[in-house]
């Protein structure tokens, strides 16, 4: 609980440990502590921690002067907001547990607050975003009682105060958000506060001395008291009436202590890596801005190395944690007098011992000067500099590099987040092109995958395989509905599912939730996906929306029943109340060109319903796809289904085969030009075409053995529907291309649509392929350039941005992108890989 308080200067307190023989930096450390000798003196324990091991463990002063008792390093001492990080790691808990999700509604678990609203989430309250009122100074007044506990408290808060403002719309510290944090660990367990963090923390940790103080009232043995200066000696400072409040405070612990639970925090004892790193996550606000504040941890840079820390002050206690993650070092200060830094002293302790092995152990810093930067949220650009720590951008703006960096000279290019493409189909592709030159080479940083219902199963063995460093990108994936339904129905799935099949679906997809998907993905006009019941997908729907996950579409028809297909997925958003976003949205039928704006109206209809809908759009007026698409009553052999695709979808001119295995030769050609060829017409030639590939395909085994891309959409309509404000750009594409936008999206975009066509400017372009397409995806962690973020960033030149990728040489490189940096690391430079594979699995 960080109450305002004035302090001092750092004073320099205690009594010098008694450490026989201690090394340079330890006595350094100690003379720190040497001006106070007096058994009269509060203290202080410090711990120093370096790759799991302690180098330096002192204590100083005294615990109880009163009664004689030195501070020690198993004193406890009351840890004031550093208590935070452990409320939210009960949430975090949790939320593994399946009893909550982060962005449930608080009034889902605190009803009486329903007054606040239904759009508070507990994601808010974990990153200080809630905009809930203070209530410190009128608690007698509304609680009337002397000792309030919030769990009493909780009716007359929820009388009390105006919001302060929207949920996310803002950072404002709230004690009052983690005190209610507390209180929803109660309602979701069933425990005590208290009992829940001794029992699934500290008591799996080992923390023996550690406690929550509350009304319990819980042993407290070898505790520190509370002091403040007075005059010439130091009364005590211990005492509140709002001691026994939780949540925000309250917790005791000691350096020895905190020490397991530093390094419970490297590993996965409590929570899995993957809930860990969204604790260690900025929080987004509305704005698509972020704030370097996570689960009860901030971020910042100091001695040229990220940090993730806390501080915490009440009454008489100060006391830091501070992590330099990269170097696995640590330190922690406790200290029992109410004028102490702890910041300050932990600060002087990381500069002396970091300065020992400053050369060998420094992580990699780069700064970029001299960059025109669009940080992905929209903002307009500003010129500057970004720095970059490890694989965490650390500062943005001007400022000069820190001795040690390497610096690059943007000269005056854009400097944007890296392209997050939410559309991929380099799932599989990237085992033998872990380089993805085809993604790198415009820009890209991430790959959204497992599209259009069909994604590598099981994704947790996918993602093992991509997380040790075999892609130079980013991946996140989504659980392909159309892959769960095949594991389920084999080859017989050409009809509805049956209720216990459905069940077996769910079974499947509550294991590729668990490993991390981002939600599922249907391609419903595809086998075997166009077989399901509108029943089904929402079944699986709403088990993807338990885990927090959203829903994205390649939707039931994008020519002929194109308005039933948006009406099934606006039902899904409402029935599901998840987010879902509309694949590759294009309007594709000759009697449904022009009526992009139609659509728009539609779906801002259903926004404004309160569907969170979203879409992404590639910028290209022919798609790909299998030539069975064409006929989505699978009549393969229907002449006027073959006459109506090749008349109202496309044109025998305007569609050409980009895969075709029984006869490579057709490769490149039209079904026009086909015909002729065969002496026959377009509609024979089309259903004589699939014959083939069928046979060839059930002959050989292969899959994939025919593709055909086609001229079928507006451009004024591709116009209007990127400029949908939430629209965002995704590829549709591979890392082997058939269709050039596997190569030349980004750039396409940026030169062609924006450039040259001035659709729209350049820091609205850059946000609909960075920071828009995170949120729609719900990546946290990257999308902007702020401090805390990934280091995922594209270096372009917006004068000569543009793609080369054509039908014809679909591989064609782009031009105008100068380097791309995945974490940090630069996976793409002047035309060529780095053969470096940086890139992390997100989940
Ligand atoms: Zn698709």
């Amino acid at each position: 609980m960080l109450r305002i308080l004035t302090v001092g200067l750092m004073i320099v307190l205690g009594l010098a440990a008694c450490t026989a023989d201690p090394s340079p930096p330890a006595a350094a450390v100690d003379a720190l502590f040497s001006g106070a000798t007096s058994a009269e003196t509060p203290g202080a324990a410090i711990i120093v921690i370096k790759d799991g091991k302690v180098l330096q463990k002192s204590a100083y002063g005294m615990a109880d002067i009163k009664n004689g008792v030195p501070f020690e390093t198993g004193t406890s001492s009351r840890l004031g907001s550093v208590s935070k990080q452990f409320t939210a790691m009960a949430i975090m808990i949790l939320e593994e547990r399946g009893k909550l999700n982060y962005d449930d509604p608080i009034t889902q678990f605190l009803p009486e607050l329903s007054r606040f609203g239904r759009q508070i989430t507990i994601r808010h309250l974990l990153n200080h975003t809630g905009g809930l009122p203070d209530y410190y100074d009128v608690m007698v007044e509304i609680t009337g009682v002397e000792r309030p506990l919030t769990r009493h408290a909780l009716d007359a808060y929820s009388a009390w105060g105006e919001p302060l403002f929207e949920p996310g719309e803002r950072y404002e510290y709230s004690n009052p958000g983690y005190e209610l944090l507390a209180l929803i660990v109660e309602r979701a367990s069933g425990e005590v506060f208290g009992d829940f963090v001794e029992q699934d923390i500290f008591a799996r940790l080992g923390m023996s001395h550690s406690v929550v103080l509350d009304d319990r009232n819980p042993k407290l043995e070898k505790r520190a008291f509370g002091y403040r200066r007075d005059g010439s000696g130091f009364t005590l400072f211990d005492d509140d009436p709002l001691n026994y409040i939780v949540g925000s405070g309250g917790i005791y612990s000691s350096v020895e202590d905190l020490y397991l639970w530093d390094q419970a925090l490297y590993g996965e004892t409590l929570v899995s890596k993957e809930t860990l790193a969204q604790a260690f996550s900025p929080a987004v606000l509305n704005d698509g801005k972020h704030y370097p504040y996570g689960f009860g941890w901030r971020f910042d840079e100091h001695l040229a190395r990220q940090r993730i820390a806390h501080g915490g002050s009440w009454v008489g206690f100060r006391t830091f944690i501070g992590r330099y993650v990269d170097d696995s070092f640590s330190v922690i200060v406790l200290s029992n007098l109410d004028e102490a830094e702890p910041e300050a002293m932990a600060d002087t302790i990381a500069a002396i011992y970091l300065a020992e092995g400053e050369t060998r152990n420094r992580p990699a810093s780069t700064t970029i000067v001299n960059a025109r930067i669009l940080d992905g949220s929209g903002a307009p650009e500003q010129s500057g500099n970004v720095r970059f720590i490890g694989d965490r951008i650390t500062a943005i703006g001007d400022f000069t590099p820190s001795p040690g960096d390497t610096v690059i000279d943007a000269g005056g290019m854009v400097l944007a987040p890296g392209f997050i493409d939410t559309h991929s189909h380099a799932d599989s592709e990237l085992r033998e092109h872990p380089g993805a030159l085809a993604s790198v080479s415009q820009g890209i940083t991430t790959a959204v995958v497992g599209a259009d219902g069909s994604s590598e199963f099981p994704l947790q063995q996918f993602f093992d395989r991509t997380g040790k460093k075999q892609s130079a990108i980013n991946v996140a994936s989504f659980a392909g509905h159309g892959t769960i339904r095949s594991k389920v129905m084999g080859e017989d799935f050409r009809r509805h599912a049956t209720a216990e099949e459905i069940g077996r679906m769910i079974g499947l997809l509550r294991g590729e939730m668990a490993a991390g998907a981002l939600g599922l993905s249907s391609g419903l006009e595809y086998d075997p996906g166009i077989y399901s019941s509108a029943e089904e997908v929402i079944a699986l729907a709403l088990e993807a929306a338990r885990y927090g996950g959203r829903y994205s579409s390649h939707i039931r028809s994008e020519d002929q029943w194109f308005w039933d297909a948006i009406d099934e997925i606006i039902e899904i958003g409402r029935v599901t109340e998840m987010p879902v976003h509309v694949s590759h949205v294009k309007l594709a039928l000759r009697r449904e060109l022009g009526k992009a704006q139609q659509l728009i109206d539609l779906l801002d209809q259903a926004r404004a319903g309160g569907i969170d809908i979203t879409a992404d759009i590639y910028p290209y007026t022919y798609w790909e796809s299998t030539l069975t698409v064409l006929f989505p009553n699978r009549d393969f052999d229907n002449r006027e289904a073959a006459e109506f695709a090749l008349s109202e979808v496309t044109t025998p001119e305007g569609a050409y085969l980009s895969v075709f295995k029984p006869n490579p030769d057709y490769v490149g050609r039209s079904i026009l030009d086909i015909s002729h060829a065969r002496e026959t017409d377009p509609a024979t030639t089309l259903m004589d075409l699939i014959r083939e590939a069928r046979l060839y395909q059930e002959q050989s085994g292969e899959t994939d053995v025919e593709s055909v891309v086609a001229v079928s959409m507006d451009e004024e309509d591709i116009r209007r529907l990127m400029n949908w404000p939430h629209t965002n750009l995704c590829t549709d594409g591979s890392l082997v291309a058939s269709h050039p936008r596997g190569f030349g999206s980004y750039p396409r975009f940026l030169g062609r649509y924006v450039r040259e066509r001035q659709v729209m400017d350049l820091a609205t372009a850059v946000h609909k392929s960075t920071g828009l397409a995170a949120r729609h995806m719900g990546i946290r962690d990257r999308g902007t350039i702020a401090p805390g973020l990934k280091a995922d960033l594209v270096l372009f030149d917006p004068e000569t941005i543009i793609d080369h990728a054509t039908p014809s040489a679909p591989e064609a490189l782009s031009a105008g992108i100068r380097q791309v940096w995945v974490n940090g690391v630069t996976v793409f430079e002047n035309g060529e890989v780095s053969g470096k594979y940086p890139g992390q699995v997100i989940h």
